[in-house]
């Protein structure tokens, strides 16, 4: 039940710039910070972990359960063996695909020691059953399992050692009320900056041993949609490219040409993002459509849609999710070459201002 991070690949199908992880990314745990300070951005977050775990360890207890929300590739598994590494436990690690039976996730809960830390990805996707087991565990460090059947049905109690669980997600909305009230600690993961990026892509450079000129690294930093695996993936991209055609360290030019090749233009849209807001455009003109309707239409996903291509589009300001649909706004005109017709006009005006 549990895997190595290495062994973790999901059943979308590799993109370079999807964020979900990927065969590309075995050298993921090398290149992953091993302290809040090595680890880029997210101030916020670090300042409060910081806070709440210096206060735990004073007190001589665990640290309460922590939720970790944002898009995949933002750091969420780092930040988790960050976190046992700093407390001084053993990091187990799982997903709620993979936890199929309450039967499965008490044969997890018992084999915790005191102080570990359980990670649990998608938490969003845990069943009822098994999610009912994890109240008890998580609240008062207690397994109830019924025993029997009908009248003769009995209530067990076993008590557990005091773990930390650290649930990932990529949809808080689709978290019970009941599970998401026992983490005392909820932080949400932002997406970088180019300038984080940057210092993400320079280091991992370094890690890897790559030589990179400081022109190519702000390139790439550019074009990873926010995202730190992205970013690391393109930079292993780029540096093949480079390779073959034989630069001792990587120039932006050879970044450019690597990333023209794959088709990632220079705001780290790809194909499955151009046709999707072409789509929006031409086919649909402009009006709000729904995405299960969207993703039929450009052959997607739709859950690949809402996590992946998104919320970049979304913190790019081209595209409004709105009541009645996904809308595409004024950028995602300009960045396609498409000038609005005045029906198109109203539609954004409309859908710009309700989605303020
Ligand atoms: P998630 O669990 O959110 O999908 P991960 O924690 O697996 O994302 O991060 C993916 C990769 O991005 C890791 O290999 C790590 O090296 C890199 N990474 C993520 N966040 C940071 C950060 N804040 N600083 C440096 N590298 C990061």
């Amino acid at each position: 039940m549990f895997f190595d991070d290495d062994d973790y690949t999901t059943e979308n199908e590799e993109r370079l710039v999807q964020s979900t992880k990927g065969e590309y990314d075995v050298e993921e745990n090398v290149l992953r910070p091993k302290t809040l300070d090595a680890y880029v951005g997210q101030s916020k977050v670090k300042e409060n972990l910081t806070v709440y775990m210096n206060a735990a360890k004073k007190r001589g207890e665990v640290l309460e359960h922590v939720l970790l929300y944002g898009a995949p590739g933002l750091g969420k598994t780092t930040l988790a063996h960050i976190i046992a590494g700093q407390m001084g436990g053993q990091l187990k690690m799982t997903s709620a695909p993979a936890i199929e039976r309450s039967g499965d996730l008490a044969a997890i809960l018992t084999n915790l020691n005191e102080g570990d830390v359980l990670f649990i990805d998608e938490i969003h996707r845990l069943n009822h059953s098994v999610e009912e087991i994890l109240y008890s565990a998580m609240e008062d460090y207690a397994l109830d399992i019924i025993v029997g059947k009908g009248p003769s049905a009995r209530n067990i109690r076993f008590s557990l050692k005091k773990f930390t669980l650290i649930g990932a997600t990529t949809r808080a909305g689709m978290i019970s009320n009941p599970l998401r009230d026992r983490f005392g600690i909820t932080c949400r993961l932002e997406m970088y900056t180019p300038d984080e990026l940057k210092e993400i892509v320079t280091r991992s450079a370094r890690t890897l041993g790559i030589a990179i000129d400081d022109e190519a690294a702000t390139e790439i930093s550019k074009r990873s949609r926010g995202t730190p695996r992205i970013a690391n993936r393109l930079l292993k991209r780029v540096r093949d490219f480079s390779t073959v055609s034989g630069s001792a360290s990587i120039t932006l030019k050879d970044a450019r040409f690597a990333l023209g090749r794959m088709e990632i233009d220079e705001l780290g849209l790809d194909e499955v993002d151009r046709n999707l807001l072409k789509s929006m455009i031409v086919k649909f003109d402009g009006k709000p459509v729904g995405l299960e309707t969207l993703a039929a239409t450009i052959n997607e996903d739709a859950g690949t849609i809402e996590d992946v291509y998104e919320p970049y589009l979304l913190q790019l300001g081209f595209i409004a999710r709105t009541p009645r649909g996904r809308v595409i706004l004024k950028g995602g005109y300009e960045h396609m070459g498409y000038t609005p017709t005045a029906s198109q006009s109203e539609q954004i005006t409309l859908f710009d201002k309700k989605g303020e």
